[in-house]
């Protein structure tokens, strides 16, 4: 039996596959389930490829400016991934483990569906992927990163060279580490007209504690410090975040942090999460949970805090 599920259900998958499991012997899920299979195992199976081997990129799904779809409902944005995978090791994150270790699409291959996508009359285009800001490639073909040959390409070179493609008129990122965020990048942000001044920087906590505890790579000094450069920079910037509450041993005091981080920081907008226990994360194996009713209620605190941001 084949399932599909969205991005939401992915985490609940053997659950969904029990509750499949249980229907009636005359649902056709039932009938169409592998018998052979299921009477072979005790559990659920689910069966998926290797992605850490995956090294080709699909070329974008989009929805053509051109096509009759595109035309109907106006739009013009097409999403270019770069980057693949993330070599980062978040306590609560399950996608290093499901998508493998960072790799980055070559330059050469982000040009050529960028310019693909302005033929198509694209108006815009996104750039996604994992963790987009860890993008690198070797600026000679064959030359390590660094090495004496070749300095090496960064985020911010391939966010320039797609900058200069004909006919794009605009480029947005998508989700950057606030420690990925370079001078040259903002510099580069200011300057080019056709990069969106929009930065969406995951903050998750403002407790330097429950920083740590997570495994993010910076403080909230430093947080701060490239939020506060981006503001004086690009004034009129969009800046947003992502924030968790309820993770493991996260106290009255570090939520307090976090409201005072959040009433402060010049952010445009912020998104709220709660904390929910990922089997197979370090996080996971903590002790000291917060109890899911106050999980919800620090949520509804800081989303009170979003709606009056307006
Ligand atoms: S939260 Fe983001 S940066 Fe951290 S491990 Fe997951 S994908 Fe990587």
């Amino acid at each position: 039996m084949t399932a599909i599920g969205k991005a939401r259900e992915k985490y609940h998958i053997m659950e969904l596959l029990d509750q499949m499991d249980r229907t009636g012997p005359s649902h056709p899920l039932r009938q169409a389930q592998d018998r052979p299979l299921r009477q072979a195992q005790d559990k659920p199976l689910v069966r998926v490829g290797d992605i850490g081997e995956v090294e080709t990129y699909d070329e974008s799904p989009f929805i053509s400016a051109t096509s009759p779809s595109g035309r109907r409902t106006g739009r013009a944005r097409a999403f270019l991934k770069v980057q693949e995978g993330c070599d980062y090791n978040c306590s609560y994150c399950i996608i290093p483990a499901a998508r493998g270790l960072g790799r980055s699409r070559p330059l050469d291959d982000c040009l050529k569906e960028a310019r693909r996508l302005a033929a198509e009359g694209f108006q815009e285009i996104v750039l996604t992927g994992v963790n987009i800001g860890t993008w690198e490639a070797d600026d000679l073909p064959g030359t390590p990163r660094g090495s004496a040959q070749g300095q090496g390409l960064l985020f911010h070179d391939l966010l320039a060279a797609l900058s200069r493609v004909e006919g794009l008129r605009r480029i947005r990122i998508s989700s950057i580490e606030p420690n990925l965020i370079t001078d040259d990048l903002i510099r580069l942000m200011a300057r080019r007209e056709n990069i969106a001044p929009h930065f969406h920087v995951p903050l998750q906590h403002a407790s330097d504690r429950v920083l740590k505890a997570m495994r993010r790579r910076y403080s909230i000094a430093d947080y701060r410090a490239v939020i506060e450069r981006i503001a004086a920079a690009i004034p009129d910037a969009a800046i947003g975040a992502d924030v968790m509450v309820g993770f493991p041993g996260e106290t009255e005091d570090d939520f307090r942090q976090l409201v005072e981080a959040l009433t402060a920081l010049p952010l445009t907008y912020h998104h709220v999460f709660r904390y929910s226990e990922r089997e197979g994360t370090s996080a996971s194996r903590m002790t000291a949970a917060v109890d899911p009713a106050v999980r919800k209620e620090r949520s509804c605190v800081l989303r009170e805090i979003r709606r009056k941001r307006g």
